[in-house]
C-alpha cells in the first residue's frame, strides 16, 4: 500500500538517512524550555515526533529508535514568569541558570528541577515513550566538551557566519560562549573579553551592557568552556546538541526557521550532519490570530484536558501539522466532534489517524475509543444546556435512551460527559448570564450613540421629555429590561447606579459630550 500521510513521509526520509549512513537506529529529539511549565506546544512536539516513529516502526521493524526529550535548564530566566508563586525571590535570582534557581515552590532542589519534574510526569502520564536529558547535567558531566573544543577550534568560521545575521552594532561583542559569572553565578551578565583557544578558556568581565534588567557584579575571571564553566548562545547550542547527542530528526515550529538554517551550518563546521528536519506551523486562535503568551488567548494544555479526551488532542495534533490551524475554547467542541466523527468512519487503514492515536492515547480514555455509532460531543453539550442539569447520571440516562447503542462503549461517554460538564460549567454557564446581557446592552448604547451623533451633526434641539422617550425606545427595540438599561447608563454617565431624568441629562450634558462618552466606553470593550 502507499502511504502519504505525513508521519510516512517523515519516516521514509529517516529511512533514507539511515541507509546512507549505515546504522539501524535512530535518536529524535524535542525541546522543552522549562523556565514554565509544559504547555500544549510541547505536548504537540511530542505526539508528533512519537507518530513519525510509529511510522517508521511500520515501514521498517527492528530499527531501534527512541526520542530524547531535551530541557535546556541551564538557560538563564530572562523576566519572573506570571502565575508563580514567590516573584521577589524570583526576581533576585534572574539571569542565573534555571537550575541555580531555588525551586518557587519549595519542593525541588530548583526551579528547573520542578519544571523537569512537571514534564516527566505529564509525558508519562500519557504514555510517551522517550529518554529525558538535562542540559546542565550535559554540559556539567563532560558529554558536551568534544563539541565545545570543535566550537573553539572554529571560533572565526562561527562567528563570521553569525556576524551576517545581527545587527551592526551588536558584532563586536558577539561570541558563542556565555560564560557563568563566578561570583554572582549570573549567565546573563557577562561578557566574552578574551579566549584562549589552547586552554579551552575564556576571559570575561561581569559588566553586560546588554543585561539590562539583570545585576551584574564587575568580577572579571577567566573560565574552563568546558564542564559547565559556559554555555553557549541558543543557535550554537542547538547545534552543539544535535553533534554530540547524535540526533537524527527534529521538529520545529515556524517561528524557529531562521534558528533551524543557522544551526544546520554550524554543525556542519562542527563536522556533523544537521538532522531531518521538518517545520510544523503554529496554532492560530479561533479568530485567527497568532497564540501568544502576552495576550494569553489560545488554549492551555491543561483547559483541554479536562474539557476533552487527549485523545481529540491528539488528533488535533496530527491533522495536517503544516497548515496552520485554529484552536481555542470556543472550537473545542468542533474540534471534538470532527475527531469522534473520523473515528466513526474509520476503515482500518494503516494510514489512519486512529491506530497513530490510540497507540498513544493512555490515561481515563485509554483503549477506549468510541466505536460504531456515535454522538458528538456538541449534542452533548445541547441535551445538558437543554436539562440545564449538572449530573452526570441523568445526562448519560438520557442518551442511552435516544442512542442504546452507545451502551456497549458505556465509559468512553460517561468520560465525555464529565468532560462536557467541566465546559458547560467553566465556558458555557458564565457565558450564559453574563456575556449576552453586556452584549445586548453594549448594542444598545452603541445605538443610543449613533442617534445622539445624528441630532448632534443635525444640531436638533434638545427636549428632555423627547429624549426620554427615544432612550426609553433604544431598549425597549431590544427587549432589554428598563432597569438594566437605565442602571447601566448611569454607570457609563455617573459612575453609580442611580441618577437624575435621563432626557434631562442629556439636554444638560449635550450631545457631543454624551456622545464622548458613549465612545469611551465601548471602546473598553465587552464587559468595560
Ligand atoms: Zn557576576
Amino acid at each position: 500500500m502507499t502511504h502519504k500521510e505525513w508521519p510516512f513521509v517523515e519516516a521514509a526520509r529517516i529511512r533514507h538517512r539511515l541507509e546512507k549512513i549505515g546504522r539501524r537506529s535512530v535518536t529524535a529529539e524535542t525541546g522543552y524550555g522549562p523556565s514554565g511549565l509544559p504547555h500544549i506546544g510541547t505536548f504537540g512536539e511530542v505526539a508528533r515526533t512519537s507518530f513519525v516513529l510509529q511510522a517508521l516502526a511500520a515501514l521498517e521493524p527492528g530499527i531501534d529508535a527512541r526520542i530524547v526529550a531535551f530541557s535546556d535548564d541551564m538557560d538563564g530566566l530572562r523576566e519572573v514568569p506570571k502565575n508563580l508563586p514567590n516573584a521577589a525571590m524570583l526576581q533576585q535570582h534572574l539571569g542565573k541558570p534555571l537550575t541555580s534557581i531555588p525551586d518557587p515552590f519549595g519542593e525541588e532542589k530548583s526551579f528547573a528541577h520542578y519544571m523537569n519534574r512537571k514534564l516527566r510526569e505529564f509525558l508519562d502520564s500519557y504514555g510517551f515513550r522517550y529518554e529525558f536529558a538535562s542540559s546542565t547535567e550535559k554540559y556539567a558531566s563532560g558529554a558536551f566538551d568534544d563539541g565545545l573544543r570543535r566550537i573553539m577550534r572554529n571560533y572565526d568560521a562561527i562567528s563570521e557566519l553569525f556576524k551576517a545575521t545581527i545587527a551592526e552594532e551588536k558584532r563586536s561583542a558577539w561570541s558563542p560562549f556565555f560564560p557563568i559569572c563566578e561570583n554572582c553565578g549570573r549567565i546573563y551578565s557577562t561578557r566574552v573579553t578574551g579566549t584562549d583557544p589552547s586552554a579551552c578558556a575564556v576571559t570575561y568581565a561581569c559588566d553586560a551592557p546588554l543585561a539590562g534588567k539583570y545585576q551584574s557584579c564587575g568580577h572579571t575571571g577567566a573560565r574552563s568552556i568546558l564542564g559547565g564553566g559556559c554555555k553557549v548562545g541558543w543557535k550554537v547550542d542547538w547545534a552543539l546538541r544535535w553533534f554530540c547527542l547524535g540526533i537524527d530528526y527534529e521538529m520545529h515550529g515556524e517561528d524557529l526557521l531562521e534558528s533551524a538554517r543557522l544551526s544546520s551550518r554550524i554543525v556542519k563546521i562542527l563536522g556533523g550532519e544537521p538532522p531531518e528536519l521538518f517545520k510544523y506551523e503554529l496554532f492560530l486562535d479561533e479568530k485567527g490570530k497568532k497564540i501568544s503568551k502576552k495576550i494569553g488567548n489560545g488554549i492551555s494544555l491543561e483547559q483541554w484536558l479536562r474539557f476533552a479526551p487527549v485523545d481529540s488532542l491528539l488528533y488535533l495534533m496530527y491533522m495536517k501539522p503544516q497548515q496552520a490551524k485554529k484552536m481555542g475554547v470556543p472550537i473545542l467542541p468542533e474540534i471534538v466532534d470532527q475527531y469522534l466523527e473520523l473515528v466513526a468512519q474509520d476503515d482500518g487503514a494503516e494510514d489512519s489517524p486512529v491506530p497513530f492515536i490510540s497507540r498513544l492515547s493512555k490515561g481515563a480514555h485509554a483503549g477506549r475509543l468510541p466505536g460504531g455509532r456515535i454522538i458528538t460531543y456538541s449534542l452533548i453539550l445541547e441535551l445538558i444546556l437543554a436539562l440545564n442539569q449538572d449530573d452526570p447520571r441523568i445526562v448519560r440516562d438520557y442518551l442511552l435512551r435516544y442512542e442504546p447503542e452507545i451502551g456497549s462503549n458505556v465509559a468512553y461517554y460517561e468520560q465525555l460527559i464529565e468532560d462536557a460538564l467541566a465546559y458547560y460549567r467553566e465556558v458555557l454557564l458564565p457565558g450564559r448570564t453574563v456575556e449576552s446581557a453586556d452584549h445586548q446592552l453594549d448594542e444598545a448604547v452603541s445605538a443610543l450613540r449613533d442617534e445622539l451623533a445624528r441630532r448632534a451633526g443635525a444640531n436638533a434641539p434638545a427636549d428632555p421629555d423627547e429624549l426620554q422617550t427615544m432612550v426609553f425606545q433604544v431598549a425597549k427595540d431590544r427587549e432589554i429590561r428598563t432597569r438594566d438599561w437605565f442602571r447601566s447608563l448611569y454607570r457609563i454617565f455617573l459612575g453609580q447606579s442611580q441618577g437624575p431624568r435621563i432626557g434631562s441629562f442629556i439636554a444638560l450634558l449635550g450631545y457631543a459630550t454624551c456622545v464622548d462618552r458613549l465612545d469611551a466606553h465601548l471602546a473598553k470593550g465587552p464587559n468595560g
